[in-house]
């Protein structure tokens, strides 16, 4: 018998409770049933994310959601700027240019955070419809700062909407879509929320609602407004999946009994813990900037084979990690520490990681990184 740990950036680790409550029989959608179910959730979807007026549920992974944003803000021919500084961002890219955007790039060295100035000198010069940001970059663990990166926005060029990838980052710090002045902030279910992958979130403000109103890019199954009016009567347009959102009610039950701010604390506590750990076994942190409290990024040591990290550690110990995506592909290893994760988990990460290293060749002294890592969560 092997355990399974699951310590990725996404998907994430599900608890029993939800789990239970995804397992009973179906009930149907047009039932009132699922309408009291659905109501709740979205109480619980506003609650999270701080922020008045709806948040649309979609049943996609995050990347539907990121293209329902997209395709409801936007013509084509406008004009988009994306920050581009990991995989996240080129999804963006990829996403503006199928819908036929005139889409400039704002190109960010990986594990880097973006340049305000920069945005704001992007910004003085094109006319853009529309700004496309991770919060978090999941596949470098550099965080973008959204916050001012919407102040920036507003003072150059007030009419540009800010749309924000939150996939890693709602629901793991505090992220404040209508006080920043964020215009569409997207998640989805299987990063911080505690659920399997399968449902996406898009919260919109007031004007980005009105842009969606005369956007003309195709849109049939991801038209928001049309989930608008469905959702405001507790429904949705299409057959939602209705599982995952029994589940959804649960995780979010368990959020709001932990409460944001212990939420926050706990992803930062984390974060720390697996960070002072890494110091301590020699390792550097990727990201040059500011980090992101879902992941951490770590450079593989110099000598050592990057990609046999995460296979190593899944193959003899069923913990997974995540490896480098694309350029980054052998040279870093990430561990999450989003969503239904504890400080057990993060010394089950640490742990495998100084074993792992230490097979592959990589001189470092047995229990330092523990150490470290309960020295902070000590505290
Ligand atoms: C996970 C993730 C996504 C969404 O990916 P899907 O596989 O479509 O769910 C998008 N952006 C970021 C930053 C992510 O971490």
């Amino acid at each position: 018998m092997r355990k399974y740990h699951l310590l990725a950036p996404g998907p994430t680790p599900v608890p029993a409770q939800v789990l239970e409550a995804m397992a009973r029989p179906l009930m149907h959608h047009r039932t009132p049933d699922f309408e009291a179910l659905f109501e709740e959730v979205r109480e619980g979807l506003s609650w999270l994310y701080q922020a008045p007026g709806d948040v649309i549920t979609l049943a996609a992974s995050g990347s539907g959601g990121m293209e329902a944003t997209v395709a409801n803000l936007m013509s084509p021919g406008d004009a988009a700027l994306v920050i581009e500084g990991g995989k996240f961002g080129e999804r963006w890219t990829e996403i503006c240019r199928a819908y036929g955007m005139n889409t400039e790039v704002l190109s960010v060295e990986w594990g880097r955070s973006v340049d305000l100035g920069e945005v704001k000198s992007r910004l003085e010069k094109g006319r853009h419809r529309a700004v496309f940001v991770q919060a978090s970059e999941t596949s470098t663990g550099a965080k973008h700062d959204v916050e001012g990166l919407a102040r920036a926005a507003r003072e150059v060029s007030p009419e540009t909407l800010v749309a924000v990838d939150a996939i890693t980052a709602l629901g793991v710090y505090d992220l404040r879509p209508s006080e920043w002045g964020l215009d569409a902030v997207v998640t989805g279910s299987q990063k911080a929320m505690m659920l399997p992958p399968g449902l996406a979130f898009v919260w919109l403000s007031e004007r980005a609602w009105a842009a969606a109103e005369k956007a003309r890019s195709p849109r049939y199954y991801f038209d928001l407004l049309i989930e608008r009016k469905s959702q405001r009567k507790s429904t949705t347009a299409w057959t939602p999946a209705i599982s995952l959102v029994a589940g959804l009610k649960v995780a979010l039950g368990m959020m709001r009994e932990e409460g944001l701010e212990n939420i926050f604390e706990r992803h930062a506590r984390l974060a720390r813990g697996v960070r002072a750990a890494m110091g301590a076994l020699g390792l550097e942190i990727f990201p040059a900037d500011l980090m992101s409290e879902a992941v951490t990024a770590v450079r593989v040591p110099e000598g050592i084979d990057g990609k046999a990290i995460p296979r190593k550690m899944q193959n003899e110990q069923g913990v997974t990690i995540a490896g480098g995506q694309s350029g980054l592909s052998g040279k870093i290893f990430r561990i999450g520490h989003l969503g239904y994760v504890d400080e057990s988990d993060m010394l089950v990460a640490v742990g495998g990681v100084e074993a792992t290293l230490a097979d592959l060749g990589y001189s470092l002294e047995k229990g330092a990184g523990l150490t470290a890592a309960q020295e902070v969560f000590g505290k």
